[in-house]
């Protein structure tokens, strides 16, 4: 679940939250405020119950008047009146109403009922001697009414002030954390593993820390292009030392050739086929040490039209002295045709050369080294197959990785060399199941695609 839906479940929650706690907050003033005016109903109608016992017991009901009067101090009051035993009004505060006589069902005995918009209270005079008689009370509820709704309103405001300030607060940490973190994701993706580092760009209103995040992340990003930039020349200069020994190596051949023809033709025989030995060897040293140079060219080159077969074909010729030393033999194969590229020659030679290398290294002396290319609509492809041991899982795992190495005076920069040439084309080095030996496959884009090429002839 992203944050953002984590962020928006719990503003629904705090929703539900708030209003249950309004709900709450108001029923518990509501039953508060009903239950007061409740009580003060009952003391108001006891008091004038008690006061008009007196005036009943001595048959002064002149004097019930004032009391019912007494009442309507109350701001809330309706009415008071005073029935007799017999159910009779002999006092009201509504003059009209003295005289008549209540029905039954209006006597009922309930303390406290409620009639439409008043609330009736009741007690009864207790007269030594005589049934008893009734003081009724009605208080409107309209003033209770509205206090209620003016304390719904301010529960309602506080409610809506904390759900705005839990929104506000979310905003804000969208606007400040979410936001400026999905600019700094897209950012890394977008980057391309090479070339420097574009610095990270971040929303204007990102906050203090994620901005701290993102230049630490830029500062990191320098130093893993330093440290890659570093990780090529130690590796070309690990490869150039593992073909000094070679060239070494294939240069006293020929060297001893041309002094062997030139010494006998000192003597003067046969000048012609010496010259001739002697022209041979000279031209093979030449294309061998042009070879070397291009492979050792510093700095990256621009990419060129190239075919794979090509590449692999010189990159062979300059190891194949190191096979023949390892009685290993190299065969090229798979299919013919063209495979073009346009890649940096140099770059792709020296990672084929160190896929032969590794192969090399593996293979049992009188085994072989097979070289198969092939291609299809988007790539084009080599396997370098090896009749070594394989790999286990442990080293699979882990042999494209910078510095790891099983041997004794590897450098473990051959295989990370390789991918890292590959991705930079585009392209991409893998290990594949199968043969008994190890299969490497080195893949780069094909150009131009066979795609382009019905697209040109169909326009
Ligand atoms: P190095 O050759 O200097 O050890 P590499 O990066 O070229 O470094 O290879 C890393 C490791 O991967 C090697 O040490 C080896 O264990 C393993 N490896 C690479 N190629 C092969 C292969 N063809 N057969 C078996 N193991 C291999
Ligand atoms: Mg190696």
């Amino acid at each position: 679940m992203s944050l953002r839906s984590k962020f928006a479940l719990f503003a629904i929650v705090l929703s539900v939250l708030v209003a249950a706690q309004g709900a709450v907050s108001f029923e518990r003033e509501r039953r508060a405020l009903v239950q007061g005016v409740e009580e003060r109903a009952l003391v108001l109608v006891r008091t004038l119950a008690d006061a008009a016992r007196e005036p009943i017991a001595s048959s002064r009901y002149y004097l019930l008047d004032a009391q019912v009067r007494s009442i309507l101090t109350e701001r809330d009051a309706a009415y008071a009146r005073i029935l007799d035993d017999r159910g009779r009004i002999v006092a009201d505060t509504r003059p009209g109403f003295v005289g008549w006589s209540v029905s039954g069902s209006d006597r009922s005995s309930t303390p406290l009922s409620t009639d439409g918009d008043t609330l009736l209270a009741r007690a009864s005079i207790v007269v030594p001697g005589r049934a008893d008689c009734l003081a009724e009370l009605a208080l409107r509820l309209g003033p209770l009414r509205e206090r209620l709704a003016r304390s719904r309103v301010v529960l309602l405001r506080f409610a809506l002030a904390e759900l705005g300030a839990c929104i506000a607060f979310l905003a804000l940490l969208s606007f400040q954390v979410l936001g400026p973190v999905r600019a700094l994701t897209r950012t890394l993706i977008a980057a391309s593993p090479d070339g420097a580092p574009a610095p990270i760009r971040l929303p204007g209103a990102s906050g203090p820390e994620i901005r701290s995040i993102a230049r630490a992340v830029d500062e990191l990003r320098v130093r893993i292009a330093e440290y890659q930039a570093e990780l090529v020349a130690e590796e070309r200069l690990a490869t150039i030392g593992k073909m000094a020994a070679e060239v070494a190596h294939e240069v006293r051949n020929p060297l001893e050739a041309i002094s062997g023809a030139a010494e006998l033709l000192s003597r003067g025989d046969e000048r012609d086929e010496y010259i001739e030995v002697i022209r041979q060897e000279v031209r093979s040293l030449d294309a061998y040490l042009s070879g070397i140079l291009e492979f050792a060219r510093v700095g990256a080159q621009g990419p060129e039209a190239s075919d794979l077969s090509d590449l692999v074909d010189e990159t062979a010729a300059l190891a194949r002295p190191m096979a023949k030393e390892a009685r290993i033999r190299l065969r090229i194969g798979g299919r013919g045709g063209p495979l073009p590229c346009s890649v940096d020659r140099s770059a792709v030679k020296r990672a084929i050369f160190n896929l032969v290398a590794n192969a090399v290294e593996a293979g049992p002396s009188g085994s072989e080294v097979r070289l198969e290319t092939d291609a299809d609509d988007s790539t084009v492809r080599l396997r370098v197959i090896d009749g070594g041991p394989g790999l286990d899982a442990a080293v699979r795992e882990r042999a494209f990785e910078p510095y790891f190495t099983t041997k004794r005076k590897g450098t473990g920069l051959g295989l990370a060399l390789v991918r890292r040439i590959a991705e930079s084309h585009g392209g991409r080095a893998y290990f594949e199941d199968g043969s008994p030996g190890t299969t490497v496959v080195l893949e780069l884009p094909k150009y131009p695609t066979e795609a382009a090429d019905r697209q040109r002839e169909g326009a």
